[in-house]
């Protein structure tokens, strides 16, 4: 399938505005973590990683009524600690020198299939996980976020129907993302557990956001309607985990 299918791109005005200094949103989030928003971070062990399953930032039940409790507990329980699980084991296998994760999906195409895809599964999670913030906590898109949408793409309802639409092209499972790459915004989708930092996949880029668009993320709640569930999870977004992770993008 050629780039083009997969890939939207918008030449972002407002980036340099958000260029700023890190956001200090640990307090928010009720966090201790100097960065919340840092993707999954490995334990050193030898020369590779092992991924780790930092607990939930919120309870089981904080996304709803947009994402159900149930769904949390075996998405986040049996789902993620399986990906965690399996890539570990893998891991131990591959004899990878990587040591953090962006290294080692880096050079993923080298690696086993096994490998790809629970490693794309722990890490993808991980960071689905910290995308959101609790139902409660509800936010407004932050100004300069929305200018930066909106350079990008027309408008901010623009960027979430071509979003939507791109998530309901994915056939069968995969994962919808924003990234920022070259100064720029895009956004497109990776299949299974593939993700924006591998190195053979057709959308690159540093992951800004990503919506799990597996039937094991919504099915319960919404059976078929994954147009609703993509709906609904802006509610749950947590716009400041995209504005601090476009402040460190290179
Ligand atoms: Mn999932």
């Amino acid at each position: 399938m050629l780039r083009r299918q997969f890939l939207h791109r918008g030449t972002v005005g407002a980036f340099g505005t958000l260029m700023g200094g890190p956001l200090l949103l640990a307090d928010m989030h009720g966090l201790t973590s100097p960065d919340p928003f840092a993707p999954l971070a490995p334990s050193a062990e030898g020369s590779r990683i092992t991924f780790t399953q930092p607990p939930l930032p919120y309870a089981y039940e904080a996304l709803e009524p947009h994402i159900d409790a149930q769904t949390m507990r075996l998405h986040y329980d049996k789902h993620h600690a399986k990906y965690v699980e399996e890539a570990n084991k893998e891991l131990a296998l591959a004899g990878t020198n990587a040591d953090t994760p962006e290294a080692l999906f880096a050079s993923i195409s080298k690696m086993s299939q096994k490998l790809r895809n629970n490693a794309g599964g722990a890490w993808n999670h991980d960071f689905f996980w910290r995308s959101m913030r609790p139902a409660t906590n509800a936010q407004d898109m932050p100004a300069d976020l929305r200018e930066a949408l909106t350079a990008a793409f027309g408008s901010v309802q623009t960027f979430r129907e071509k979003f939507a639409e791109e998530a309901l092209a994915r056939f069968g499972s995969g994962w919808v993302w924003l990234v920022a790459v070259d100064g720029n915004l895009e956004f497109g989708s990776t299949a299974n557990q593939d993700n924006p930092l591998m190195d053979d996949s057709p959308l690159r880029g540093t992951p800004l956001l990503g919506l799990d668009v597996w039937e094991h993320a919504y099915y319960l709640r919404y059976q078929n309607k994954r147009a609703d569930y993509i709906s609904n999870w802006w509610s749950v977004v947590d716009h400041d985990a995209i504005v601090h992770r476009l402040s460190k993008a290179k």
